[in-house]
């Protein structure tokens, strides 16, 4: 029923979806049947009558491809729709007006450059491929003398017009992206230049390319170029100045860049400008001041004018900030009127506000991004407090270490004091997957010195792959440039470490490392309180001298192994072990030398038992295996093989060899038992069976009955 339904609707959103492809054959029809071939004079209301079918048609179509915007598949054939019934309106049109050789018929290329631009793909090429079709079948039914010359010219032309608009629109959007793609990169550059220039960045966190951070800076330098300019302009309105500059030395190139500019002229260059440049160059790198007078037209020792300098007067006082020389503020008027010492006294007052201004924002940055720290600390602490196991730990840190500085790599290693080994416990990010799992002695690596001296690696954060090692020689962190590796510090001691690697140069500075370093104390204390649960579970669970299971897990394994076992109609084998005579080996070798041999039997257990089976110490020197899916011939095997490696064990004492044997007694869920208890009551009784049948030997409860 629900498939006839299916099949109706199908049907019926077909025929919604392509009535236009009907209506357009329907078109084709009366075309190819030469309707349209009338002079204009005898147009008649049959005519108009399809005209405006078709009109009707073609408005609804457009009116739905208006609102289908997405790039559906649908939306690709109402594109066909449309192309084919625009390209039938125009061959109507050309056949009125004549037929295929007939002055109207150029639009019909204008129309195929139209649809091979704007079709989505693939319809367009489909649309110059229906044209050159719809041609050839006009050429051949309508026209009184087919002419295939005109045909193939057309067709040519037609192929031609829709590949060139292909090519051309193309290269246009391709261009139209390239450019907004530069303004947007020479916008950050710019954005990046000028808080450089403003010393805002000199204390980046490593987070300096995230978009928070840029959003900061942005509304910073906007902070910054609105005192500027206000007390520029005010300088000359006051000082009735032609131009007011201030430039400003970039730490990275050295040069001079107009930082803000106040000015009647149009004549003002660009920059950046050499520090050794002229007058300027002269207050810029040499901390003077100058004042100059009856200056000659086209004086080129002001840099900041293209052409030459109309002014005739001129004065610069340096830019200083602790005690270096960051710039210059300059000022000059065209008429002659000489500046004075109160002049240089007031611009020497405006650079004392411009550099407030300016330290205003470097500490309203600074305050911004340890607000931003701090809520990812807080974040952290959040989530790594929340985590139980050491998995979910390292995951929290990881995350919580991209937050406060984006890396390229990342990796958690921890260090067992016990075998001195290192483990790269997880690696995220390029080559990650070849170091995870690494595991390394105690060598000269960077991440073996950062333990053993609980201080961070490198000291200055640079980084040369080639020169330094990380984990191994072998594991190399290829391309990286910059590199962290913190030490996770508990109590006195480091437990391993979180090493942080980036592609960029200078990623994490002095600013960044505290934060970062906060990071590494939080992921080593919940590191360690993991680590000290899974312990006190383990406790919980095994026992202590072999570590099998203790009784209580096993009986809830016990359990849960029957009830499974019930489920599926498996059977479920209980072996319990005890060893012969012991007593006398704790009497005449010690009680040292029995638990050896205790723990050995422990061992040999673990061994010889399938990955299913589990092992358990039941207490004294007794063991149980419970063995998963196996009946009582299959446990009688595994018993026997116990039996016999046990008795061909020897331990080697101070009072000569020693070896022992041990009895062991079988039963089978549900054929000798429905319940655990019962399942342990009938096993015990096949252990005493089999001591009293003589010891070193395995008794089912059959032969215990
Ligand atoms: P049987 O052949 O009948 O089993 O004789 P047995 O001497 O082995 O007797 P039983 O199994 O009853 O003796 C258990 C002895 O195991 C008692 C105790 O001295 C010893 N024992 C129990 N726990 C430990 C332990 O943790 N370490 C050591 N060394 N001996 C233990
Ligand atoms: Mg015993
Ligand atoms: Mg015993």
């Amino acid at each position: 029923m629900s498939s006839l339904v299916h099949a109706a609707l199908t049907i019926r959103k077909t025929a919604r979806a392509s009535f236009g492809f009907v209506a357009a054959a329907a078109f084709t029809g009366l075309m190819l049947l030469g309707v349209f071939r009338v002079d204009p004079q005898e147009l008649g209301v049959e005519h108009g009558a399809v005209g405006l079918a078709w009109l009707v048609i073609f408005a609804v179509r457009v009116a739905r491809r208006v609102r289908d915007r997405e790039d559906s598949s649908e939306g690709r054939w109402l594109d066909l729709e449309l192309g084919v019934l625009l390209l039938i309106g125009a061959h109507a049109g050309v056949q009125i007006a004549g037929g295929l050789s007939s002055f109207v018929y150029p639009i019909v290329y204008v129309l195929v450059a139209f649809l091979a631009s704007f079709a989505r793909r693939p319809m367009g090429t489909t649309l110059v491929l229906v044209a050159i079709a719809l041609e050839a079948a006009l050429t051949a039914l309508t026209e009184a003398r087919a002419d295939w010359r005109q045909l193939s010219l057309h067709a040519v032309f037609i192929l031609l017009f829709g590949a060139l608009n292909v090519v051309f629109t193309r290269a246009e959007i391709a261009r139209v992206r390239e450019r907004s793609k530069k303004a947007l990169d020479e916008e950050k550059e710019k954005v990046r230049d000028e808080s450089r220039l403003f010393r805002l960045v000199g204390a980046a966190s490593g987070s300096a390319n995230a978009n928070p951070e840029e959003k900061v800076y942005r509304s910073s330098l906007e902070q910054v170029h609105d005192a500027l300019y206000h007390v520029l302009e005010l300088l000359r309105s006051t000082l009735d100045l032609h131009t007011c500059v201030l430039l400003m030395k970039d730490d990275e190139s050295g040069r001079l860049r107009i930082v803000e500019l106040a000015t009647d002229s149009e004549d003002v260059a660009e920059g950046p400008f050499d520090p050794g440049e002229g007058a300027v160059g002269a207050i810029a790198s040499r901390g003077l001041v100058m004042r100059l007078e009856n200056l000659k037209p086209g004086y080129k020792g002001l840099c900041y004018y293209a052409g030459g300098a109309t002014v005739k007067s001129f004065l610069g006082v340096p830019v200083e900030e602790g005690g270096q020389i960051r710039g210059a503020l300059c000022a000059d008027r065209v008429g002659g009127e000489p500046f004075t010492l109160k002049d240089e006294g007031v611009l020497a007052r405006a650079v004392a506000q411009v550099m407030r201004a300016i330290e205003n924002e470097r500490v309203f940055v600074q305050l911004e991004r340890s607000k931003r720290e701090q809520a990812y600390l807080h974040r952290a602490s959040t989530a790594l407090g929340a985590a139980l196991t050491e998995g979910e730990v390292i995951d929290a840190a990881l995350t919580a270490a991209a937050d406060l500085a984006p890396y390229d790599f990342a990796a958690i290693s921890l260090y067992d004091p016990e075998t001195r080994k290192h483990t790269v416990r997880k690696a995220v990010g390029e080559n990650a997957d070849k170091l995870e799992k690494l595991t390394f002695r105690d060598n000269t690596s960077l991440t073996a010195m950062a333990v053993k001296n609980r201080h961070y690696l490198p000291y200055r954060g640079e980084f040369d792959p080639k020169q330094q090692v990380v984990y191994t020689k072998r594991a190399k962190l290829a391309g990286m440039r910059s590199l962290l590796i913190l030490p996770l510090i508990v109590r006195e001691d480091a437990i391993g470490t979180l090493a942080l690697a980036a592609r960029r140069p200078n990623a994490w500075g002095q600013a960044a490392r505290p934060t970062l370093s906060v990071l590494a104390n939080q992921l080593a204390v919940a590191m360690s309180n993991a680590q000290a649960v899974r312990r006190l579970e383990e406790m919980a669970t095994t026992d202590g001298l072999t570590g099998c299971l203790n009784k209580r897990a096993f009986m809830e394994e016990l359990a849960r192994k029957l009830t499974s076992a019930a489920r599926f109609g498996r059977p479920l084998s209980l072996l319990v072990t005890d060893i012969d005579h012991f007593k006398m080996v704790n009497d005449t070798y010690g009680h040292d030398v029995g638990d050896v041999v205790i723990k050995e039997l422990g061992a040999i257990l673990l061994r010889e038992k399938r990955d299913t089976d589990i092992v358990a110490r039941f207490g004294g020197e007794e063991f149980c295996v419970l063995c998963e899916e196996t009946d009582t011939q299959g446990a009688v095997i595994l018993a026997e093989r116990i039996r016999e490696v046990v008795a061909d064990t020897v331990y080697s004492t101070e009072l000569g060899k020693l070896s022992v044997k041990c009895s062991i007694g079988v039963a089978t869920f549900p054929d000798d038992a429905k319940s655990p208890e019962e399942l342990f009551k009938v096993t015990d009784q096949a252990l005493y069976a089999a001591k009293r049948g003589g010891r070193n030997q395995v008794c089912t409860s059959s032969v215990a009955a």
